[in-house]
């Protein structure tokens, strides 16, 4: 049977100022890798973005979708298929935002001013997709990690830039609030992309983002591309930095889903 992988996470430096590479340079890079397609999610104006904040709104999303736009053009030359997506930033804390689109966002410039909660829900009613990204990764600049189980709807349990401990965490905490699970690589430049690039792998092509999004809600149909030790239980559980769990809201209102 053949399958059809699909990078999920995915920088260029049209948009995200830790990006190296252009999007058009991801299209051989994937295709001679043996991918089917490619989802551009770069850092949001609230990540680390290189769109500068004085701009019209119109002008910056404007200019944030050239990644995705350009890789989609040389991706329908080339024979990859490029979806969008892009990377929301709130603390620390990052997800993966599937389902909305550039008129999506010329619309809502609200998006600013939101929590995690409203924007899940406001995803979450337009059929969307919100993952949260590397939730246990420590590096030298974080100083907490900050943890929404009923502000998404899945996880990226594997996870390119982390340590596969790291990864190995976040698993046990999908697991335990029984949420969905994602792979990428969060590649920021196209060296990175060979033996240990993640993704996922579908039984049948994508025709569409929405098409990547019902199998992943429905948990059928994929695999992640992981190693073996993404598989295992972590070494140890408890991670070095504070944690905030966010389990209930400010209004004292158990979050959804709770028992
Ligand atoms: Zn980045
Ligand atoms: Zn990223």
């Amino acid at each position: 049977m053949s399958i059809y992988r699909y990078e999920t996470h995915l920088h260029t430096l049209e948009a995200s100022a830790c990006a190296k590479s252009w999007a058009v340079d991801y299209i051989p890079a994937y295709r001679e890798a043996g991918y089917s397609g490619i989802i551009v999610t770069d850092h949001f104006f609230n990540g680390n973005t290189n769109i500068p904040a004085h701009l019209g709104w119109a002008e910056r999303v404007r200019r944030f979708c050239s990644g995705y736009e350009h890789a989609k053009v040389a991706g329908e030359r080339e024979g990859l298929a490029v979806f969008f997506g892009f990377e929301a930033c709130f603390i620390e804390d990052e997800y993966l935002i599937y389902g909305l689109d550039k008129e999506w966002l010329l619309d809502n410039p609200a998006i600013m001013e939101w929590d995690q909660r409203t924007l899940f829900e406001e995803v979450d009613r337009l059929g969307g997709l919100m993952i949260q990204a590397h939730p246990f990764r420590e590096r030298s600049y974080n100083y907490a990690l900050y943890l929404h189980p009923y502000a998404v709807h899945g996880v990226e349990v594997v996870n390119g830039g982390n340590p596969v401990l790291f990864d190995q965490r976040a698993r046990l905490y999908a697991e335990h609030y029984n949420l969905l699970m994602t792979s990428g690589t969060d590649i920021h430049e196209t060296s990175k992309v060979g033996p240990d690039t993640r993704g996922m792998a579908f039984d049948y092509p994508l025709s569409s983002i929405d098409v990547f999004i019902k199998a992943v809600k429905e948990n059928e149909h994929y695999t992640l591309l992981q190693s073996n030790e993404h598989r295992e239980r972590p070494r140890s559980t408890e991670p070095t930095l504070p944690v905030h769990l966010f389990e209930h809201y400010p209004t004292g209102e158990r979050a959804l889903g709770t028992v």
